[in-house]
C-alpha cells in the first residue's frame, strides 16, 4: 500500500478500504460530476458502512502525521479538492444511503451518502417528501450543509433550515447529536458551514405532503432576452411573492457559434397546469419544439439529465431586487456586458471548447425569513434578492487557466455594474460558489446591506 494511513485503516477497517485500480476505487473516481474533481488520485478510498466505521476511520486519521483526507457524499461539488484529493485518503460515504421515517410521518432521517432520488423515491409511498435537491443525483451531504435550495424553498427555507438534527462524527472520533436542544451552536454553525466541523452521517427532516408538481420547460429564442429578463424581474421582485413558485432562467453562450440560447425552468409546488405567476413569461414567443409543461411528480421529475464529465467552473452572487424596475434593468446591463466581452473576447481565453450559462434564481423574503435564526447564514428578510451562478464547462484541460481567469473576471464585471446601481449584496452561496469565494465571511448579515 502506498500510504501508512491505508495500511493502518485497513487494519481498522477490513474490506472498507479500496486501493488504486480496484473496481470499487475506480468506481468512485468515475462518479465525480466534474473532470478536476475525478483526475485527483487518492492512495485509497475508504467506504464506511456506518457512523460507528467513520469514528473509526476518525480516530486513524487523527492519530497519523500527515494523514490527509477528503469528505465525499456523491461528488458534485465541481471544484478540485472539495471531495476528493491526490495522495491522501477519500472517505466516500455513499454507503450510508438508508432513509427511514418516523412512525408518525413528519420526520425522515437519512443518510448523507444518498442522492436525493433515492430519498424522494423512498418516501413516496407514504405521500410525504423533503425539501432536498432539485437535481436527483446531487448528495444529501453536500447540499444540506452548504445550504440547499429546493423547489420548496420559498415555502420553507433552504434545505438546512428544514434539518432538525445531525448526527456527527467530531474530531475527536465522538459520534454526537446536535439539535435544538443539545449541541445548539454546532446545530446552526451546520447549517450552511459546510465540512468544516466533523463528518455528518445523518440528518434528519421535517417532512412535507407530496402532490404533483407543475414543471416546464420553457425555451425562448435569443432576440426575446431582454422580455425574459423583464418576466424573470417581475417574478423575483414581486412583494406577494407566490411561494409555490420556484424558477432558474438560464442564458447560455456558444463560444463556436458566438450565440446565446435562453431556457427557463419554471415549477410550481402544486398540480396547477397554469400558474398566474408565469403567465408573463409564458406569452414570450417560445421555441415550442423544445417547449414543455407536464405535472410529475418529484421522484420522476429529480432525474438528472444525462451529462458528460467536464471542467466545471461556479461563480456565484446576490444582488437586491427592490423593483422590478431596478432588477430588470441591472440584468439587462450585465446581459450587454456579458455579450460584448464575451463575443470580443481573445480566442485564447473563450475558445470554441468552452460554453458560459448565467442562472438566474429568486431570493425573495418569503425564502430567507426562514433561515433569519436558526442558521449562521444571517439573511436580510426585508428585501426581495436573486442569486446567480455563472459557470464555465470546457473538455480539454489545457484550457483552464484561461477560463478560469475569464470567469472570475467576468464575475467580477458583472458585480460591479450592481454595485454601480447600489444593488450588490454580500452573500455569496456557498454550493455555487468558487474557491476564491469567501464564503463563510459573507455569512452574518454584516456585508448583506451593502
Ligand atoms: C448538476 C447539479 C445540480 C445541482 N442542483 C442544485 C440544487 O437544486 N440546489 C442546490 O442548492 N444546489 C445544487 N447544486 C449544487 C450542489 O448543492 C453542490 O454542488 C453540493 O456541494 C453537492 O453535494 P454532493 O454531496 O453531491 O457533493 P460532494 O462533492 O460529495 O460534497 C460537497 C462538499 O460537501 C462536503 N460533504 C459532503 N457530505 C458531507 C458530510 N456528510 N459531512 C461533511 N462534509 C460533507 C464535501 O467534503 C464537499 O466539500 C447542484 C450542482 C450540480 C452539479
Amino acid at each position: 500500500m502506498s500510504s501508512p494511513c491505508c495500511s493502518v485503516l485497513a487494519n481498522h477497517l477490513p474490506h472498507r478500504v479500496f486501493l488504486p485500480d480496484t473496481a470499487r476505487y475506480n468506481a468512485t473516481e468515475a462518479s465525480y460530476w466534474s473532470t478536476q474533481e475525478a483526475v485527483l488520485s487518492p492512495s485509497c478510498i475508504v467506504q464506511p458502512e456506518s457512523s460507528s466505521d467513520v469514528s473509526k476511520f476518525i480516530s486513524v486519521v487523527t492519530s497519523i502525521t500527515n494523514c490527509d483526507f477528503a469528505i465525499k457524499s456523491q461528488g458534485h461539488a465541481p471544484a478540485a479538492g472539495f471531495a476528493n484529493i491526490n495522495d491522501g485518503v477519500t472517505l466516500d460515504i455513499t454507503t450510508l444511503n438508508a432513509t427511514t421515517i418516523s412512525d408518525d410521518h413528519s420526520i425522515a432521517s437519512v443518510g448523507t451518502g444518498s442522492a436525493w432520488t433515492e430519498v424522494y423515491r423512498t418516501l413516496n409511498p407514504y405521500n410525504k417528501t423533503v425539501a432536498g435537491g432539485r437535481n436527483g443525483a446531487v448528495g444529501v451531504g453536500g447540499l444540506t450543509i452548504g445550504g440547499g435550495i429546493s423547489y420548496y424553498s420559498p415555502q420553507v427555507g433552504f434545505t438546512c433550515d428544514t434539518a432538525v438534527n445531525f448526527e456527527v462524527v467530531l474530531a475527536s472520533s465522538e459520534i454526537i447529536n446536535a439539535n435544538a436542544t443539545s449541541h445548539l451552536d454546532l446545530y446552526r454553525a451546520l447549517k450552511g458551514g459546510g465540512n468544516n466541523f466533523g463528518v455528518v452521517t445523518r440528518i434528519d427532516f421535517s417532512t412535507l405532503e407530496t402532490v404533483p408538481l407543475f414543471a416546464g420547460h420553457l425555451f425562448n429564442p435569443a432576440n426575446h432576452t431582454e422580455d425574459v429578463l423583464r418576466a424573470f424581474a417581475n417574478i423575483a421582485a414581486a412583494h406577494d411573492y407566490d411561494v409555490h413558485a420556484s424558477i432558474v432562467t438560464s442564458l447560455s453562450f456558444n463560444s463556436t457559434t458566438k450565440t446565446w440560447s435562453i431556457i427557463n425552468v419554471p415549477q410550481y409546488t402544486l398540480p396547477n397546469p397554469n400558474p398566474p405567476v408565469y403567465k408573463e413569461l409564458s406569452s414570450i414567443p417560445n421555441i415550442t419544439s423544445l417547449t414543455s409543461f407536464e405535472i410529475q411528480n418529484i421522484s420522476t421529475l429529480s432525474a438528472e439529465p444525462p451529462y458528460p464529465q467536464k471542467h466545471e467552473l461556479f461563480h456565484t452572487s446576490t444582488y437586491a431586487a427592490p423593483s422590478n424596475t431596478s432588477a430588470s434593468t441591472l440584468l439587462t446591463e450585465i446581459f450587454h456586458y456579458l455579450n460584448t466581452s464575451l463575443s470580443n473576447a481573445h480566442p485564447s481565453y473563450s475558445p470554441p471548447d468552452i460554453s458560459w450559462t448565467l442562472s438566474l434564481e429568486p431570493l425573495p423574503t418569503a425564502f430567507t425569513s426562514h433561515s433569519h435564526k436558526d442558521s449562521i447564514l444571517g439573511l436580510n428578510t426585508s428585501e426581495n434578492a436573486l442569486i446567480t451562478l455563472f459557470t464555465g464547462s470546457w473538455t480539454n484541460a489545457t484550457l483552464s487557466n484561461a477560463a478560469n481567469d475569464l470567469g472570475r473576471k467576468l464575475w467580477r464585471g458583472m458585480d460591479q455594474l450592481a454595485e454601480a446601481r447600489g444593488l450588490l449584496r454580500g452573500f455569496r452561496y456557498y454550493n455555487y460558489a468558487d474557491v476564491s469565494q469567501d464564503v463563510l465571511a459573507s455569512y452574518g448579515g454584516r456585508t448583506w446591506g451593502s
